[in-house]
């Protein structure tokens, strides 16, 4: 299957071709033809799969299907604060999409040119997220928009002064869907939910699903088509290599440098889990004189979208990142992430270690654990099937044993387990795999 079997408008098919896409990714294959037919989609695949494609391509599409009507009809404006395209015709907000973070917006804002720049009628699209002042958003919407991808916090602000309306959304997406539909955005997103007309297209993409969003994403959809390739599963080996590291907490930043050397790594994303961590971490890096920038919810947002950008050109080598970017960022060719500190939970293991190995290439995934988290990283280690061994490296041999004989749960390895004692084993997994939200490991951008 190639790209022109979907039917899409030439301007785009010629356009991933540009960018050197062969072939549909197996997302692609199967959302494009049903979000062009204008269906529900519920798509979950792996990260770095050719999600954003997947959506974008089809709502492109029928932009410029509908912008072709709108001309031939003429005018026909009955909505007189609707914006206006260069041809006079009205620029009213079709397409919504939500996402948890900031530098995420601003990444599908830049798919979309990516994919649009061929398109002779492209379409206006609103960046919406807070960290900065909302006056230059308030007088870009002034010329209406097509397109808004937005953090709810921001998006409604922007609809409590009065300037966007969503009344005329035809397709919603929710992008990184479960941490959209999850309690911290739910508020918001209900707010949002009951400002869009009841009939729209609703699409639901993200790496993975967690039972509890189950009943609310049902009632979001209508008739869904669901699409699931590997979702919630870790890459395999010849994509990602995960690896685990037994080092004393504070030698880390030691064996940090050492591997920066050891492997030459050109790049590295090293996850910690507050915004303390990331400052301090990233100083002592910039004291051994290694080009480091630090990424957190508590920096101006100028400077949030410099570190980004630092990193993804190469001016940085280390980005020393909260969970804020552990979702959606798309880097290319990056070697390596380090989960300096462990992720709260297995989907945000996932997540983090899915910013390499993307699109082909590969890469590898390290976890540090000492004696204090190894627990938590065979939990999460199980939920995700892996078999990692512990390593110890020359000159940084834990001081601690990170690896006791008995497992959390009580039973000694290697012993056989009752069913009772299993399905106990499987309820305790189930509750105990995500470390509690603290003010100081919460960086969504609300
Ligand atoms: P995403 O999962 O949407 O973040 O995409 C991951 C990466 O895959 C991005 O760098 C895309 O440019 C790339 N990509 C998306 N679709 C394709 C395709 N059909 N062929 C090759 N690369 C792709």
């Amino acid at each position: 299957m190639n790209f022109s079997d979907f039917g899409l408008a030439e301007s785009l098919v010629r356009a991933v071709a540009d960018h050197g896409y062969v072939e549909p990714t197996p997302v692609q294959a199967a959302a494009i033809p049903v979000i062009l037919r204008g269906g529900d989609v519920w798509a979950s695949a792996r990260t770095g799969s050719g999600k954003t494609a997947a959506f974008l391509l089809p709502i492109l599409h029928a932009h410029q299907f509908t912008r072709d009507i709108a001309r031939t009809l003429g005018d026909g404006d009955t909505d007189r604060g609707a914006g206006r395209g260069p041809d006079g015709t009205p620029r009213l907000v079709r397409t919504l999409i939500l996402v948890p973070t900031r530098e995420l917006a601003a990444q599908i804002a830049e798919s979309i040119e990516d994919y649009a720049f061929r398109m002779p009628d492209r379409p206006k699209t609103l960046v919406a997220v807070g960290g900065g002042s909302i006056q230059p958003q308030m007088i870009a919407l002034r010329g209406g928009a097509d397109v808004v991808v937005a953090t709810p916090g921001r998006l409604l602000d922007l609809v409590d002064q009065n300037a966007l309306r969503l009344s005329s959304v035809a397709t919603l997406v929710l992008d990184e869907a479960d941490r959209m539909l999850s309690l911290g955005f739910a508020d918001e997103l209900a707010r949002v939910l009951a400002l869009l007309p009841a009939r729209r297209q609703n699409l639901l993409f993200s790496a993975t699903f967690g039972p509890a969003v189950q009943t609310i994403a049902d009632d979001l959809l209508t008739d869904p088509t669901r699409i699931n390739v590997d979702a919630g599963t870790t890459p395999d080996a010849s994509a990602i290599v995960q690896r685990a590291i037994e080092v004393d907490a504070p030698r880390r930043t030691m064996l940090l440098r050492h591997l920066l050397e050891a492997h030459g790594w050109s790049r590295a994303l090293v996850f910690v889990a507050s915004r303390y961590g990331a400052e301090h971490v990233a100083m002592k890096l910039a004291g051994a004189g290694i080009p480091v920038a630090a990424l957190h919810g508590d920096l101006a947002q100028g400077t949030r979208t410099a570190a980004l950008a630092d990193f993804k050109s190469g001016r940085t080598r280390v980005l020393v990142a909260t969970d804020v970017a552990a979702r959606g960022i798309d880097i290319a060719d990056l070697p390596a992430v380090v989960n300096y500190d462990l992720p709260r939970s297995p989907t945000d293991y996932l997540h983090r270690i899915g910013r390499t190995g993307r699109a082909g290439e590969s890469g590898v995934a390290v976890s540090f654990v000492d004696a204090a988290n190894a627990a938590h990283f065979r939990l999460i280690a199980r939920r995700h099937h892996l078999a990692i061994e512990l390593e110890r490296l020359p000159g940084f041999e834990p001081t601690q044993t990170a690896e006791p004989p008995r497992d959390p749960l009580g039973g000694v390895k290697g012993k056989r387990k009752s069913k009772k004692d299993k399905l106990r084993e499987a309820a305790a997994l189930a509750a105990s795999t995500t470390l509690p939200v603290t003010p100081e490991t919460d960086d969504s951008d609300r």
